[in-house]
């Protein structure tokens, strides 16, 4: 039987190693925080006390962690107690550049690897309702779509080493400057005196229609499993997407695109971060905005 080790089991984490040990049986789960540990037990996972008992030997690793030190940290260790020629599937949202440096790492280490971000947030992470891209071999890729079809419904192969990640950043510049401008059409619809409601229905059927107004609605009312409608608990968190778009900025710098508004969209979620707004779903934008720029 295959031997899976699954790090990371945070918002996104938990879940996504449950439904693979629900598809395929027992994960070994692995994260810093205890409580995350037992809480992977109770979803069917087997709990792993360190990193390397979760790796002890494991044909596969798939890691699901906050940003590249994490990754490059977790990955020395994983090298050195993973099963030779063991294939490893990093699902982090990671700058391209430590991407390639870690599967250059692997991969003279002697093991298959792929980045394989996603898109979808913890209701498509808890749904197996996922997308993700991946970067990496062919061969590789093909190993990877083996694991990754059980936690997701789209894998698709995006091209070599690091390209899984540099899909994701670009598609996360979009997410945050969409959700932006949804926010700031929901709030002068409101300051126009339109119902809510009434903007999300019409919008949704026209042009201005996008992923941050019908599936995550900022404003609360129309779309009933979104943030909004939960105090604005993450969800994905302000913190993550001001990752994401400094990784986008960083990246757009070093090949000399221009990327205004995502330029844009970074200084306001910075913004909103340094009011505190870090903890808070990216979509409290919403509030944030209406109240001039205080939450
Ligand atoms: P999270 O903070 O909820 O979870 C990260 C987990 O990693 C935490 O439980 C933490 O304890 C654990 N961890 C950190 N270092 C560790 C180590 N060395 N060994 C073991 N565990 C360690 O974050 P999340 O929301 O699950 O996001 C994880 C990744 O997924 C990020 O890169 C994020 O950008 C990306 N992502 C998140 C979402 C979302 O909606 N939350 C969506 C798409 C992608």
């Amino acid at each position: 039987m295959t031997s899976i080790g699954f790090i990371g089991l945070g918002n996104m984490g938990g879940p996504m190693a449950a439904n693979l040990a629900k598809a395929l049986g027992a994960v070994r789960a692995f994260d810093l925080s205890p409580a995350a540990r037992e809480k992977a037990g109770l979803a069917g996972c087997a709990p792993a006390d360190t990193l390397p008992a979760a790796v002890a030997g494991a044909d596969i690793v798939v890691s699901m962690l906050p940003a590249d030190a994490h990754v490059e940290s977790a990955y020395e260790v994983i090298r050195a107690h993973a099963a030779p020629g063991a294939l490893f599937i990093d699902c982090s949202t990671i700058s391209v550049d430590a991407a390639r440096r870690v599967n250059t790492a692997c991969t003279a280490a002697g093991f298959a690897m792929v980045d394989a971000p996603v898109s979808g947030g913890v209701a498509a992470a808890t749904g197996a309702g996922l997308t993700f891209m991946v970067g990496g071999t062919e061969g590789a890729f093909t190993r990877a779509h083996d694991v990754l079809r059980h936690m997701g419904k789209a894998v698709i192969h995006a091209g070599g080493a690091g390209t899984g990640q540099a899909t994701k950043i670009c598609n996360n510049m979009l997410l945050g400057i969409s959700m932006i401008g949804v926010c700031e059409a929901f709030l002068l619809a409101e300051k126009l005196g339109l119902e809510t409601q009434t903007f999300f229905d019409i919008a949704s059927k026209a042009s201005g229609q996008c992923w941050s107004m019908t599936a995550y609605c900022p404003a609360p009312g129309p779309v009933p499993a979104a943030p909004s409608n939960h105090g604005y608990a993450p969800g994905f968190a302000t913190a993550m997407m001001l990752k994401d778009l400094k990784l986008a900025q960083a990246a757009a710098a070093s090949v000399g695109a221009a990327t205004p508004l995502g330029a844009q969209a970074e200084a306001l979620y910075a913004l909103f971060a340094a009011h505190g707004g870090d903890v808070q779903d990216f979509s409290a934008m919403l509030p944030f905005l209406r109240g001039g720029g205080k939450i």
